[in-house]
């Protein structure tokens, strides 16, 4: 009998990796053991939790299926290893404090919306936690921006300096308690406080500060507002003189606003919400999303000027939700910066940098260590597709199909991340942004010396774009490691095939403004045909000379008058198109080829297109051309333009010039936007199905990736696809990562390490 017992008496080891630190993993393991009567002990490690667990077999088997099948809401278990261990007769199960490991490969989680509980808390007078604005729990609260090592425990975040009340350390000490072991638990007695200031840094007394900045808000003011992975600045949305004053102060003449509502049945009033799009502004990630605007309600014009979407977000801190449960209306929100700078994060560098653009400071004393902005979505061919993956997604990492070597890549110039691999993860940082000033650049160095830190990477080799002058490059080639450069649009396709785990030749289809080419062109309307190990440039638009270079991006009608020359060469120009533009000097610079670097990009096509008919001669924010031309088409049901797709020994080129010349006799005929913007798009869907077809004919190939950042184009993207699907190719577009440079690193990545891979097979 004793014999028996002692046989279904067992003690098993499990090993639990993936993001299973700072969601509550432990408190659940504890509960689950004691529901079932078992003993034994659980622990954060380096490598994630391990659980050693003892007592009636059948009671630790319905243990190890509760685990797997219902897990806590924000974890995720990537791997489970079960070992079976002798014994110890443990007599409770306990929680016992984190070790360090020299292996570390846990996983962080992102930042967490407040979770509905503690949001009833927030507003319950009888709790001792009404309005306090740090209220969390282990299901909610900051995460990847008040980490500064691991393992995540209160020492090694900016909560170390709060030492926890008697009430709130019972409450993380007790198993059974939500807050057992929150990292971030606080309350009004021990944890972080708001303050409020003037512009000046004085303090401000009298009323709630709360009630003050609703009151500041509504008489127009400007409030910066410091969250969770930074500040914003925060405006009546429905002000227009207001807004028109941030809009001076930040030096942000048109680029679109985001604007936080309340909650989403106000929303409802002022865009229109698919369930797809409800459910990821509800989620514990709340990022932006670019809904389409409805008739009913506006906000002030000058919010998103000539935008047919609106950037919405619902309130995701505690903070928030107080201001908001007050002011009641839509408020923007938008990153506390001057154009292109990135986001404030410091109390005394927000009163420096801000000091000329907020009326009012709203601080508090809980560091962030990360900055981190809002992520931004976009609902485009029935999917939430990523415009700027950051808050609520980093640090989670993209799953790939095979383990690999680690290596770091430093992404493109504009809209910049990081990626650091390491076995099947790609952790991709948040977003940086544009490097091209000091601070950029220097948070893009304190991202990687983070990212490296917290996940403990030793990368093995450093990928870079193949430009020579970026900053990016030029960092990677200054450190003592071994670095490799990447083509522009190959990384955008390796980027697209990671995220679908694909490891094969494919056909690329790139539609990008800006890529260096190998042959010393700019690139950026490319047929690509290749893998994570090379390419062949099948196609592109033809070559067509840019005068100024870099400086026709800002400036539309430049393209528009050099491409309408080069369209027109020995033919009468009709110069009714460009007469109301100063057209000599720019035809002076194509026709002796000052100064004029030749280019296939996508994006200078549509900006042509766009100021030749009439909108965006000049753009006060990138892709402005592209999106108004976007705006502008009904329907795609149309004939395309005049092209034709000509073979330059093994190139197929695509013949720009006898588009511009139909579309210029299109508009001197008198023919309007609308059917101008219909019949160009549809010729840039009919020139890409086309080339797909040739690529397959060569090839044999029918897996298809669109990538690039003009794909961010809703018209272009729904449009393709269904014609490409019709046509019997596999479509693959991006969903994890942007179609923009913000997903490039990811490619880069994918790219460097099957390098190292084929390099070390070759001995
Ligand atoms: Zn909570
Ligand atoms: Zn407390
Ligand atoms: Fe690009």
């Amino acid at each position: 009998m004793t014999q028996i017992v002692a046989q279904d008496f067992v003690r098993h080891r499990i090993q639990v990796h993936g993001i299973v630190q700072g969601v509550g993993f432990r408190p659940f393991v504890y509960n689950l053991a004691i529901k079932n009567g078992l003993t034994g002990f659980v622990t954060n490690d380096s490598n994630g939790v391990e659980i050693q667990i003892e007592g009636d077999s059948n009671a630790v088997t319905a243990f190890l299926q509760h685990l797997k099948s219902d897990p806590p809401p924000l974890a995720i278990i990537t791997n489970m290893t079960v070992d079976h261990l002798n014994p110890e007769n443990d007599q409770v199960f306990q929680i016992i404090p984190s070790r360090r490991g020299s292996n570390i490969t846990t996983l962080i989680s992102p930042d967490v919306a407040v979770c509905p509980d503690c949001l009833s808390e927030l507003f319950d007078p009888t709790d001792r936690r009404f309005q306090y604005p740090f209220i969390n729990c282990t299901n909610c609260g900051p995460r990847y921006t008040i980490i500064e090592s691991i393992p995540y425990d209160r020492p090694f975040t900016s909560m170390r300096k709060f030492k926890m009340c008697p009430e709130c350390q019972a409450e993380y000490d007790n198993p059974s308690d939500r807050r057992f072991h929150a990292q971030p638990n606080a309350c009004p007695v021990c944890g972080p406080h708001i303050r409020l200031t003037d512009g000046a840094g004085n303090p401000m007394t009298g009323h709630s500060e709360i009630t003050t900045v609703v009151d500041n808000l509504r008489a127009g003011r400007i409030v910066a507002i410091k969250g969770l992975g930074g500040f914003h600045l925060a405006v009546n949305a429905n002000d227009p003189v207001a807004v028109d004053r941030l809009r001076k102060r930040k030096i942000r003449e048109a680029k679109p606003l985001a604007v936080m509502f309340p909650y989403l049945e106000i929303a409802r009033l002022y865009v229109t919400i698919n369930p797809d799009e409800a459910e990821l502004l509800t989620s514990y990630q709340s990022p932006i999303v670019l809904c389409k605007k409805s008739g009913s309600y506006q906000v002030a014009e000058s919010v998103a000027p000539g935008n047919a979407r609106l950037g919405v977000m619902l309130p995701y801190t505690p903070l928030h939700h107080l201001i908001m449960h007050e002011f009641d209306g839509p408020l923007v929100m938008t990153s506390a910066n001057l154009s292109d700078e990135p986001i404030c994060i410091d109390n005394d560098e927000a009163l420096k940098r801000l000091v000329n653009i907020a009326d009012l400071f709203l601080l508090h004393n809980r560091d962030i260590y990360l900055r981190s902005d809002d992520s931004v979505f976009i609902h485009t061919h029935g999917k939430n597709r990523p415009v700027r993956r950051s808050r609520g997604f980093v640090p989670r990492p993209v799953f790939l199909e095979e383990a690999g070597a680690a290596v770091l890549a430093v992404g493109g110039e504009l809209k910049n991340t990081i990626c650091l691999t390491t076995q099947d993860r790609a952790f991709m940082s948040q977003h940086i942004g544009d490097i091209e000033n000091l601070e950029s650049y220097q948070f893009f160095l304190k991202t990687i010396e983070h990212l490296v830190r917290v996940l403990q990477i030793k990368p093995e080799l450093i990928v870079h774009d193949l430009h020579p002058d970026y900053f990016t490059t030029q960092w990677a080639q200054k450190q003592d490691l071994p670095t490799r450069a990447v083509q522009h649009h190959h990384a955008h396709l390796a980027a697209c095939m990671a995220e679908h785990g694909l490891d094969e030749p494919v056909i690329g289809l790139i539609a990008d403004g800006t890529g260096y080419g190998p042959d010393g062109t700019i690139w950026g309307g490319e047929i690509l045909v290749g893998d994570y190990t090379r390419f062949e440039r099948f196609g592109h638009l033809e070559n067509m000379m840019l005068p100024g270079g870099d400086a026709a991006i800002k400036a539309p009608w430049r393209t528009a008058i050099a491409y309408l020359y080069q369209s027109f060469a020995g033919e009468e120009l009709p110069t009714e198109l460009i007469r109301r533009w100063d057209y000599e000097p720019i035809i002076e610079m194509i026709a002796t080829t000052t100064h004029a670097p030749n280019t296939s990009s996508m994006g200078r096509l549509f900006d042509a297109v766009a100021a030749l008919s009439g909108i965006c001669p000049e753009i006060r924010y990138e892709g402005q051309a592209a999106i108004e031309l976007m705006q502008a088409c009904t329907s795609i049901d149309v004939p395309p333009f005049t092209f034709g797709i000509k073979s330059e020994g093994t190139d197929k080129i695509m013949c720009v010039r006898p588009l511009i010349r139909d579309v210029a006799f299109a508009l001197t005929d008198g023919t309007g936007l609308t059917e101008i913007s219909n019949r160009f798009h549809r010729t840039i869907i009919e020139w890409f199905v086309k080339s797909a077809k040739l690529a397959r004919h060569s090839s044999g190939l029918d897996k298809v990736i669109l990538s690039g950042g003009v794909f961010q184009n809703a018209i272009l993207l729904e449009g393709l696809i269904p014609v490409l699907e019709r046509n019997k190719f596999q479509v693959f577009a991006h969903e994890q990562v942007p179609t923009n440079d913000g997903g490039l690193a990811l490619g880069q990545a994918m790219i460097g390490r099957k390098y190292l891979e084929t390099k070390n097979q070759e001995g």
